[in-house]
């Protein structure tokens, strides 16, 4: 299996995160994938956790087969029960949890005036109940182990507005918003809460979620023409280039070691300048 994450190397030291514990919510392909595979090579435990096999289980094989520390269980963060149970065996099964990487999502373009309250309903509850759930679910063992992570997954799109994303940037702007607010909570507790708002990153799932109807008008920034997407690269992209998994994978690295220890309630963003420069 292919990892979106090409590269097997890292900036960072290779036992940077041994002996720690990460549950990753959609560890098993795109952004989640290059995640777990970095902080697997950087010596942690991982856990992939998502609804279908030929995610976490593929995933799971593949870095396994590379030699990683890697565990995979179904679930869907949707269900707050389920959550619970995975996260007290995930606990149990390692005698600790330091790092939660909520990064499972579901987006699509949906026109607004008609968008059903079922789809609404669907990626609310993925995007930022998920989150709230998972969250909330690892407190009492970080809290009681001495403190832990916690490093969401959010985006720039709220940042200005973006037509038929309404579900979506609303679900981000509340994942920004629990951010700061558990941040602020958690901290006494020692848990360190940041969230990182990636820029286009053509991984599979977002080139099936974002590819708008040709009838919207809405730029097609994943056309799968490689001369129009290096030419929105170009054009859009102050730094020239798309994102890969590894971008974001190392800010989460980053987050997770003690280079850490004084950063919590940011959201950083890794666009390579792309929102600032939308028109
Ligand atoms: P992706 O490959 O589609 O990843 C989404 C992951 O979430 C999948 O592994 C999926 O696995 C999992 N998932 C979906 N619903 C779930 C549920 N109910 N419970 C548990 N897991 C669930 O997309 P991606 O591009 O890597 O995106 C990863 C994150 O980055 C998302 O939060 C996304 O909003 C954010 N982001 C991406 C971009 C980008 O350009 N790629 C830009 C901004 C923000 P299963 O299907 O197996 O459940």
């Amino acid at each position: 299996m292919a990892s979106e994450s090409a590269e097997s190397d890292s900036i960072f030291r290779a036992d940077l995160l041994r002996g720690q514990v990460a549950l990753i919510t959609g560890g098993g392909s795109g952004i989640g994938l290059g995640v777990s595979e970095l902080l697997a090579s950087l010596g942690a435990h991982v856990v992939i956790a998502s609804r279908k096999p030929e995610h976490f289980e593929t995933a799971r094989d593949a870095l396994l087969a590379k030699g990683l520390s890697v565990s995979s269980v179904a679930l869907d963060v949707r269900d707050q029960e389920r959550v619970r149970a995975v996260v007290d065996d995930v606990a149990q099964t390692h005698g600790r949890l330091d790092l939660l990487v909520n990064n499972a999502a579901g987006n699509f373009y949906a026109p607004s005036a008609t968008l059903s309250p079922n789809a609404w309903k669907a990626v609310l509850e993925i995007d930022l109940y998920g989150t709230f759930h998972c969250s909330q679910a690892v407190y009492q063992t970080m809290k009681s182990q001495g403190g832990g992570r916690i490093i969401s997954t959010s985006m720039t799109l709220h940042y200005r507005g973006w037509p038929q994303m309404a579900h979506a940037t609303a679900a981000k702007a509340g994942v920004d918003a629990l951010t700061r607010t558990l941040a602020v909570e958690w901290a006494p507790d020692r848990i360190r809460v940041n969230a990182i708002a990636p820029g286009p990153i053509p991984t599979e799932g977002v080139r099936k979620a974002f590819t708008p109807p040709a009838e919207s008008g809405i730029p097609d920034v994943f056309a799968a023409a490689t001369e129009r997407m290096e030419s929105y690269a170009r054009d859009r992209i102050p730094l020239g280039r798309w994102g890969t998994p590894r971008d974001i994978a190392n800010m989460v690295a980053y987050l997770a070691s003690p280079a850490g220890d004084w950063i919590t309630g940011a959201i950083f963003v890794v666009d390579g300048g792309e929102w600032l420069a939308k028109g």
